[in-house]
């Protein structure tokens, strides 16, 4: 028997409709280096309008990819609500991409429109030769060298255009949104997410067993908006009535803890490199004033114990640990305890990489497919399914990522069977010793806990006889040292004896990628190289 219910399509304009309505006064601070902008939600919607008035008269339709290399700003808030809107595809390019990848996306997209910010113009400068499909490009402040040849103005545009546009009807499964894997192993793949995904996954961020944003929150967003959508932060501020502080391009700890006293974020979203910084910031002050925060929302690679302890113990926040893919909008997993019996129960819980959330289906499956209990001891690949879960990339590129209708993440680790699960490593990089496995993220976050380390990373190297064994990255703190021995001796505190790393690279910093991870390939690939200067424990 079928329902009685009515079956109204998930639509990205209904966020936006609604959050105008009854959130119009809600705010937006854009950092800049002169000072704060403020906008109301009303002001921010309106624009949107304009724009996309002028899109509609550049030719700009259905199915048309929009692409934006910009910081987190309020323009870029205004394209990421006019462009799905109107029936056209955001697609977000990360500023940090080598040229031949941008150019690749670029063309793999088939961007019709770009709007570019001022400081960013030399990056597109770089590749616009190589992207015909790029018809017009439009410049939030002045390409004042004239790099990028015909171009459009932002402000100009939209100051001509009325505030009035009416949004079309959409069919909620409809592409909405563009975004490209960072591509660590071969080329980037895109995924495309629709009005009915973003949909939901905006209100999976509302719910208190996630991230519970609400109206009395204001948001320190300090995920890149060119990274999976700034974890969808836009579309979910408008759905919770939520205040935004972009950061723009000023991500350094300093700015950060200077916003954080000033504007008083209740919680803020970064991944553990921007946390990492900021404690060290902080720890540099006399004084600093973290009162506002409730949490700070941490993920996009595995977060140390050791940082949820400093922030705990140091500044009194709670470090909320999440996790997600590009492949999953990124949202599916929060770690927020379950009613921890004391306060070093809580931090074990909060240690942990996320429970899955209500809406996404998990499995776990070794290496020949078999499924794996919920034992929080087994470990393998964490398989999805869900309503925010890509079915497929853009393409069809990358089919063997897929299982029967479920998305193998390539993520490696345990599940427990209140749902919780830790990731170890990725498939790419386990660390496989004499047969075993070696968890390289479970040595980094031991590593990361010694009072002398900023930041450790550890890779697989050849070796001769147990096949590989961990080579350990280190970057002390300034001013502080240890010895091989000492940190070996401080690890066999933790972890099993033969999960020590023999090898030892003491490094000025950890290379990183476009999105701030750990680049595990680029020191692999030094080692092999012979450019690291490898200290030998005996
Ligand atoms: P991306 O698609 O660039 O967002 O990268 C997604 C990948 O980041 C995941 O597949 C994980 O390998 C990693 N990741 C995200 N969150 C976490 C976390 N909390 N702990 C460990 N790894 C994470």
């Amino acid at each position: 028997m079928k329902s009685t219910m009515q079956d109204a399509p998930l639509l990205i304009r209904d966020i936006v409709l609604r959050g105008e309505q009854i959130y119009g006064t809600k705010q937006v601070f854009t950092l800049t280096p002169q000072g704060v902008d403020v906008a109301s939600f009303s002001q921010v919607a309106a624009n949107a309008r304009r724009l996309a008035n002028a899109f509609a008269r550049l030719g700009v339709s259905a199915d048309t990819r929009v692409a934006t290399l910009m910081w987190n700003t309020q323009a870029h808030m205004e394209v990421y609500l006019a462009t799905p809107t109107m029936g056209a595809i955001l697609h977000t390019l990360n500023v940090r991409l080598f040229p031949e990848q941008l150019s690749f996306i670029i063309n793999d997209a088939e961007d019709y429109v770009i709007v570019v910010e001022e400081t960013l113009i030399p990056i597109l400068a770089r590749v616009r030769s190589l992207i015909p499909s790029v018809r017009h490009i439009i410049v939030k402040g002045h390409d004042s060298e004239g790099l990028l040849g015909d171009v459009l103005n932002y402000d100009e545009l939209l100051a001509v255009e009325t505030d009035h546009f009416d949004w079309p009807d959409l069919d909620e499964r409809q592409a909405a949104i563009l975004c490209y894997t960072s591509g660590t192993t071969g080329d980037p793949k895109g995924v495309l997410y629709s009005h009915r995904s973003t949909w939901l996954h905006s209100m999976a961020s509302t719910v208190t067993n996630s991230v519970g944003l609400s109206e009395s929150d204001r948001v320190l967003a300090v995920v890149p908006m060119f990274h999976v959508n700034a974890w969808g932060l836009v579309y979910t501020a408008f759905m919770a009535g939520t205040d935004l502080i972009m950061p723009n391009m000023l991500f350094k700890g300093e700015y950060l803890l200077s916003m954080i006293e000033q504007l008083r974020p209740t919680i803020a979203l970064g991944v553990p490199t921007i946390w990492n910084d900021l404690l060290r910031a902080a720890s540099e002050k006399t004084t600093s004033d973290f009162s506002s925060l409730r949490g700070i929302l941490a993920g996009g690679a595995a977060v140390p114990r050791s940082m949820i302890e400093a922030f705990k113990e140091r500044h009194g926040v709670d470090v909320i640990q999440g996790w997600g893919m590009t492949e999953t909008s990124p949202l599916a997993a929060v770690a927020i305890p379950p009613g921890a019996s004391s306060p070093e129960e809580e931090i074990t819980y909060r240690a942990k990489t996320g429970r899955i959330i209500a809406g996404i289906e998990v499995r776990l499956k070794d290496v020949d497919g078999q499924a794996l209990p919920w034992d929080g001891v087994s470990v393998g690949e964490f398989e999805l399914r869900g309503p925010w879960v890509t079915g497929s990339y853009y393409h069809g590129q990358g089919s063997e990522s897929f299982r029967d209708g479920w998305l193998r993440t390539g993520d490696i680790g345990t599940l427990d069977a209140q749902g919780f699960m830790v990731i170890t490593d990725r498939t790419k990089d386990v660390i496989k010793s004499g047969g075993e496995w070696i968890s390289s993220v479970d040595l980094e976050n031991k590593l990361m806990g010694h009072p002398a380390v900023f930041e450790a990373a550890v890779v697989a190297v050849p070796d001769d006889r147990w096949d590989e064994r961990p080579l350990a990255c280190v970057v002390f703190r300034s001013d502080q040292t240890a010895t091989v021995e000492e940190l070996a001796t401080f690890l066999a505190d933790h972890v099993v004896k033969w999960w020590i790393p023999e090898r030892w690279a003491f490094v000025e910093s950890i290379p990183k990628t476009s999105v701030g991870k750990f680049d595990k390939k680029v020191l692999r690939a030094s080692y092999a190289a012979g450019a690291l200067e490898i200290t030998q424990r005996s």
